[in-house]
């Protein structure tokens, strides 16, 4: 039989609304399985919102294996630690560059009888979840890390926990996309989007679907032909303010990542990072410099070092959290547009287990079972759900 080829279908057109960790990630796969992707950035470059700001621990034991009423969240971490190792080979391969990756584990050190104890349950949950925790004798613990004080009461070490540099990870996000093609657009505010047979941008482009992905901003108003608000029966953001302070690498600094109860350290080459408050329904990003000593005491208790040593910087970013704590990933209540939102204070370890789900919905609609506990219109009373007071601690 002879004749011309059937005609080719036309790739999908995506746009995402989003240019953080996360909506680059969904970009990046999108495009791999031959979908036509522009993403809408209201910043004049990358970085304009909380990811370049992350301490790039990619922490899914620390985090999640002692969270009891949060086994779905557990699943996802694990999947997104076990999507790591390729995924920063993926980064760094097509954008040109290292995203120093790190799999030498994550220590959790204790100071008190109080944070020996809770090591322990620590310890226990992450065998019952099959994360990989070794309890270490003193010794071996200042063996592994020379940098830690000598007059702490216990150690862990969370072989499985990775970190990355997330403004490197940025950047080799950025030039992974532009060298395959996404459209990359900034210092495009998207407010409204207008649905109809196609869905239409700002800029009279249009696209079969959306993403949205914009962190701790409210979601673009999306409104029908004739005008009418449509609902996407998404709930509000809930900001969660978060200070980090970085400190000049040192001779002898750390090699962990290294947590207590109420800080972190996590070394990378251009700086250390210690953090980090957790600061609810705070959406500013000023920087306290009580906060910000309180934070260096701590780690100085932990890594005497660390005491003198010079700060360079210190910043704020505001995490994008939500009612419950847990991400909205999947179709919202208008067909064809996407929520990858509200990933709080994991969107740098989330982000490539995240692009997965979004892309199985988006091109296949195939929903993932792991996604199954993150549908985006879970909560009864969109736009209305509580917010719960101001709590002050430490947390990524
Ligand atoms: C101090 C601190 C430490 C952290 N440490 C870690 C860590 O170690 N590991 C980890 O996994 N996570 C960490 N996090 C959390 C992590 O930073 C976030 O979960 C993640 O960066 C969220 O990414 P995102 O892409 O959703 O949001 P963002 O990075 O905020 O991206 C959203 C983008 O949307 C754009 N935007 C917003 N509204 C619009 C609009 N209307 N139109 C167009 N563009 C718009 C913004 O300009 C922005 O670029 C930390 C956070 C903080 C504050």
């Amino acid at each position: 039989m002879s004749g011309s080829p059937p005609p080719r279908k036309p790739a999908l057109r995506v746009a995402i609304v989003g240019a953080g960790v996360v909506g680059l990630s969904i970009a990046l796969e999108l495009r791999s399985r031959g979908a036509d992707v522009a993403v809408y950035d209201r910043g004049i470059e990358l970085g304009g919102g909380v990811s370049i700001r992350a301490a790039g621990m990619l922490g899914a034991a620390f985090e999640w294996a002692a969270e009891h009423d949060k086994r779905a969240l557990a699943a996802l971490a694990r999947h997104a630690g076990q999507l790591w190792p390729d995924h920063a080979a993926r980064l760094e391969r097509l954008g040109g560059g290292p995203v120093e990756y790190s799999r030498e584990g994550a220590l959790v050190v204790a100071r008190t009888a109080g944070e020996v104890e809770w090591i322990a349950s620590l310890t226990a949950a992450c065998q019952a979840r099959s994360f990989s925790a070794l309890t270490l004798p003193l010794k071996d613990l200042a063996v592994r890390e020379p940098a830690l004080a000598p007059d702490l009461l216990g150690g862990l070490w969370l072989a499985d926990d990775q970190q990355v540099d997330p403004v490197l990870v940025l950047q080799r996000l950025g030039a992974a996309l532009a060298r395959t093609g996404v459209g990359l657009r900034f210092g495009r505010q998207v407010d409204r989007i207008t649905a109809g047979q196609h869905f239409l941008m700002p800029d009279g482009e249009h696209y079969d679907r959306v993403v949205i992905a914009n962190g701790a901003q409210p979601a673009p108003v999306f409104v029908g032909p004739r005008g009418a608000r449509l609902s996407l029966g998404l709930p509000a953001p809930v900001p969660v303010k978060g200070q980090i302070l970085a400190i000049a690498p040192i001779e002898q600094g750390p090699r962990h990542v290294i947590h207590t109860r109420d800080v972190y350290i996590a070394p990378k080459s251009r700086w250390i990072l210690v953090g980090a408050t957790t600061e609810r329904n705070r959406a500013d990003t000023e920087v306290d410099r009580d906060a910000i000593a309180q934070l260096r005491a701590r780690a100085a208790a932990l890594v005497p070092a660390l005491a003198d040593a010079p700060e360079l910087t210190a910043w704020a970013g505001v995490r994008p959290g939500s009612p419950d704590d847990q991400p909205l990933i999947g179709q919202t209540a208008i067909p064809g547009v996407f929520a990858a939102l509200g990933h709080y204070r994991n969107g740098v370890l989330f982000a490539p287990a995240t692009a997965e789900i979004v892309a199985d919905q988006v091109i296949d609609g195939k929903v993932s079972p792991l996604a199954a506990a993150f549908d985006p219109t879970r909560f009864d009373n969109p736009d209305a759900a509580p917010h719960s007071p101001s709590v002050k601690g430490s947390d990524n």
